[in-house]
């Protein structure tokens, strides 16, 4: 489950930068989306004229799981929601259905911000969590909050992201750092995400972005590894500054 508890996080888009990355490494992926108010899994994969069935759907014997999968790209599947009533869908719905996507190497969900109906659903049927948080107070506190809930699951585990790092302001220490939000956490942190225009206006990571992407699916992948540093470049340049004064 990717999860975070505030909206806006990027739970959505880390879920699709994550499949896309994960498929690339020659994995086979489906992103579940468990948002059922604010779905927009679709719109963020690029799917959205797709879709014909959803989650309630498969659940509610409306139709075939396989009716209800839509291909993003090679290796990259969705399975959407909201378009139909899905009240009775239950954590244990989904982790049957789940278990019956097992030709899928990673079964990503994407859920709902807040701790309520679908947060719990998610948590109840998924085998591990990743936690989307943004490097600011606020969201470090929601996030801790999260992290304690997702402690009373039987999480094989749970981790971190970071995501819109602004690496030039962490760098002037106006910021907080990834070794901040480890500490505060007490999760380790798994991936970094630098803020980037191109992810919010396209939903796809270039440059850094997909520099950081691939490492995190990587991590996933290996269940260990390194995370972006998303500071390099900047400190550089400002100890080039300092230099000079
Ligand atoms: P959530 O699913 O947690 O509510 P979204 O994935 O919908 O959050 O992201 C919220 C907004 O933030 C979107 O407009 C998205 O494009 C933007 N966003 C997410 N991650 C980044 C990033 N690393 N850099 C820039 N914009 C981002
Ligand atoms: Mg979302």
């Amino acid at each position: 489950m990717v999860t975070s508890g505030k909206g806006g996080a990027g739970k959505t888009t880390v879920c699709v930068l994550i499949g896309r990355a994960l498929a690339k490494l020659n994995k086979k992926v489906i992103a579940l989306d468990l948002d059922f108010a604010l779905n927009n899994l679709d719109v963020v994969a690029g799917v959205e004229d797709k879709i014909i069935y959803d989650v309630g759907d498969v659940v509610e014997g409306r139709c075939r799981v396989k009716q209800a999968i839509v291909e993003v790209e090679r290796n990259f599947d969705v399975i959407q929601s909201g378009r139909s009533f899905s009240d009775r869908v239950t954590g244990q719905n989904v982790r049957l259905l789940i278990d019956g996507l097992d030709r899928y190497d990673y079964v990503l969900c994407d859920c709902p911000a807040g701790l309520e109906g679908g947060f719990t659903r998610a948590a109840s049927a998924a085998d591990e969590a990743i936690v989307v948080v943004n490097p600011y107070p606020s969201s470090l506190r929601d996030a801790d909050k999260v992290i304690n809930l997702l402690m009373q699951y039987r999480l094989k585990s749970v981790s971190a992201v970071v995501n819109r790092v602004r690496g030039d302001l962490v760098a002037k220490g106006r910021s907080l750092s990834v070794e901040d939000v480890e500490t505060v956490l007490s999760v380790p942190v798994i991936g970094v995400i630098p803020d980037d225009d191109v992810i919010l206006s396209e939903n796809r990571a270039e440059g850094g972005s997909a520099t950081a992407i691939k490492m995190l699916a990587k991590f996933i992948d290996r269940g260990a590894g390194k995370v972006y540093d998303c500071e390099s470049a900047f400190k550089g340049f400002f100890n080039r500054l300092k230099a000079k004064r």
